[in-house]
This record gives C-alpha cells, structure tokens and sequence, in this order.
C-alpha cells in the first residue's frame, strides 16, 4: 500500500499558478458566481478566451447535442466539424489549410514545426533559426518557452531549444537586424503583446517587416493566439495591418471555453506536413470543433465584430476619460479593440484585488504596471459603465 499520509499535508494541486482566493463555480454572460454565490462582473474572459461570454447560448445548444452523439473518434477518421470549421478559417483569412490542436503552446509549437520543415524541404535550409521578439509570449512548452523572450518564463527551464533568436519588438533596429541576416527562416510575433504589456505593433514596422520577410524569403507567423476570434474588433488582428501572414495561430476564444487551438498556412507552407509529418491525439476532435463552428456562427449571426468595435470605441473613450481626471495614476491607455491596456503609476495588483474584493470586478494584470482589461466582446454599454464606475472608485482610494 501506498503510504498518503505524508502527501495529505499538501495541496493535492501543484502550486504552479498564483491564484485569487476566488472558487468560480458559475458563469453567465458577463458575469461569473464564486462558491459563496458572490455575482462578479468578469472582464477576464477567462483570459480571453469567453468572446462570446459564459455559457453562450448559441454553442451551449449545439454542444448538448453533441454530448449526445460523438466526443471523441481520432484522426485516423473524417470528422465532419473539423472540415467544416477549416473550411470557415479559410474562407475568414487569407490561410488555405489548417491543423487543429488543443491550446495556444501547441499551436505555436506546430508553426514552429512547420516553419522548419518549409526550410528543410523548399529551401534546403537545415540549421535556421526563428526570430523572435522582447516581451512576447508564445506558451509554456519548451519550444513556445524558448520563442517568448522573457526571463522569468525561461528561468530554470534551461537547457532552452537552439534556434530562436530575440529582436526588438517595434523598432527600426530589428528591421535592420533580419536584412542582415541570412539564417533567419522565419519571424514569429503577436500582432498586439499581450502578456507583455498590451503593445499594439506599429502599422509601419509591420509593413516594413512583412516587406523584409518576403524579400528574404523568410516567413511570417503571427501568433493571434489572444488576438484572434475577434478579439481587437476584426477576426484577426493582422487584417488591420495590411499584410498577410505565411502563418497564423489561433486558441483561446477559438471554442468559447471547450479546449482548441489551430495553426493555418498558405499553402505553399501547409503543403510540407504530409501524412505521418504531424499529430496530436485529441486536436480537432468533434466537441472541441464543433464549439469551434458554433462560435464562429454566433460571431456571424450576433455581429460580434462590429458590436467589439462599438464596444471597444465606448469604452476606450471613458478609460481616456479616467485618465484625464486622474494623471498622477493612469499614465497610458492603449491596446486594440477589447484588448486594452491601462499603464498604472501604483503597482496594478493593487488596482486588480481591490475591483475583486470591494467591487465585485475582475480585471488582470499584463507586468507590474499594467491592468487588462478583456470583457467578453458581447459586453453592453451599462456593463461597462458599471465597471468605470467601479474602477473610479478604487483610483478615487490610491
Ligand atoms: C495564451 C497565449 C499563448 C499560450 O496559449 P496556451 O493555450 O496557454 O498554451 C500563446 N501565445 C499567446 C499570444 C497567448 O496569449
């Protein structure tokens, strides 16, 4: 017999995370209960990942007839959802094909795959490497934690995986940097720096590096892994820059909550993963896909694009508004559509337990001095009065 007695002491949970003292047990909406039933106002989304709010409708309805007729088959078979919900990525972006897994790490993890089969099987390249930016994140496995230039990732996870190499993000020195170099095959960057600090990319660095990429023959990726599905007002950030990506990933609000994430290529990239090339046991599976679809239906039904962009206009409006009336506390506000940033002269936590604890709001942090602010993209115009009303209250207190 095993002895549990020592193992009792302590949390069953490895301590991985921070978390809040919060037990979220329901979800509606907007709005999520914890197990004291205290009714928060969310604007986490679940880490952008709820676009549609809690429990939508719409997928909620298609996805209780799937628990009914199939979860689970593998890709040794068709599945009808997974088609089709290729068929909608396609047909939404300028990607011809589309490889689905189940979260944002292993989709990046697949891009990066893919970029290196590109360079070994079209340009004969073996040793390349992946270009990579200051503050991004790309995930927490040991490709993606070696492509997200940020120390406190990276730390005691070494020995990191060779080929990646880290440039300035925004800057006329990176742009410099990749026309020089002849071993680059592929750049890799969120459209907006989300965990990083909320940074939008510069509409000009952004041309200027899709035109250095395609001179050089090296590829471009973006990870829209918090960015896609709508989240900064078109369905993929990159559509507002302009260009069009060699690769793009995509996961968080991809099935409104049920765990997905997908890499997609132009199809002179997608057509180097042959049969045998890739996999991942669960990706693209009919529960997963068939939230995916549901989602983008709703997207399209409920004219949650233009509803984010009036949304994001009304409350980017009075955030500037707040930091107008307080200077001395909110330095900067910025991001893109619902994905918004506000730079804080007080640490931000501060900013994030008090909503939480005196005014029943959730809001995150992106670093120390940054609040995010990601309510479900459906978000009304009195629920985001609630939360200024809230937020004054609390920059009214520091
Ligand atoms: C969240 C995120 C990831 C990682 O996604 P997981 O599903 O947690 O693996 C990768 N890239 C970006 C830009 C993200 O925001």
């Amino acid at each position: 017999m095993l002895n549990m007695e020592s193992v009792e002491k302590i949390a069953p949970v490895m301590s991985a995370y921070g978390r809040f003292p919060v037990t979220i047990v329901k979800g509606k909406g907007c709005y999520v209960w914890d197990d004291a039933g205290k009714k928060y106002l969310d604007f986490t989304s679940g880490i952008a990942v709820c676009a549609l709010g809690h429990v939508p409708d719409a997928v909620e309805e298609v996805l209780k007839k799937q628990l009914d007729t199939l979860w689970h088959c593998s890709n040794l078979f068709h599945i009808a959802s997974q088609e089709k919900l290729a068929g909608m990525l396609t047909k939404l972006t300028c990607c011809d094909q589309v490889f689905f897994c189940n979260s944002g790490a292993e989709a990046n993890e697949g891009a990066i795959k893919l970029a290196r089969r590109y360079a070994h099987l079209i340009k004969g390249k073996d040793n390349g490497h992946i270009v990579t930016f200051n503050h991004s994140f790309h995930g927490r496995t040991m490709a993606t934690l070696t492509a997200t230039a940020q120390e406190k990732i990276q730390n005691g996870f070494g020995p990191l995986m060779p080929g990646f190499r880290y440039l300035p993000y925004n800057s006329d020195e990176a742009i410099q940097a990749l026309k020089e170099d002849d071993d680059c095959i592929a750049v890799m960057l969120e459209m907006v720096q989300g965990e990083g600090g909320v940074i939008p990319a510069d509409p000009s660095w952004i041309k200027a590096l899709a035109d250095v990429c395609k001179e050089k023959g090296m590829l471009l990726m973006v990870d829209e892994v918090q960015t896609g599905i709508g989240r900064t007002g078109t369905l993929f950030a990159y559509q507002q820059y302009g260009i069009e990506p060699d690769v793009v990933t995509a996961a968080k609000a991809l099935g409104s909550g049920i765990p997905i994430g997908a890499f997609m290529a132009k199809k002179h990239v997608s057509q180097v993963m042959t049969p045998g090339t890739h996999g991942s046991t669960f990706g693209g599976n009919p529960f997963a896909t068939t939230a995916g679809v549901a989602t983008l239906e709703a997207f399209e039904k409920q004219h949650v694009l233009e509803h984010c962009e009036k949304s994001a206009a009304y409350l980017n409006g009075k955030l500037i508004e707040l930091k107008a009336k307080y200077p001395g506390l909110i330095k900067d506000v910025r991001g893109k559509g619902l994905l918004i940033g506000v730079e804080t002269t007080f640490p931000a936590i501060d900013a994030v337990n008090q909503l939480r604890e005196e005014q029943n709001v959730l809001i995150l942090t992106a670093g120390k001095n940054v609040l995010r602010i990601l309510p479900p993209l459906v978000v009304t115009n009195s629920e985001i009065d609630h939360f200024i009303k809230a937020l004054g209250e609390v920059l009214n207190k520091q």
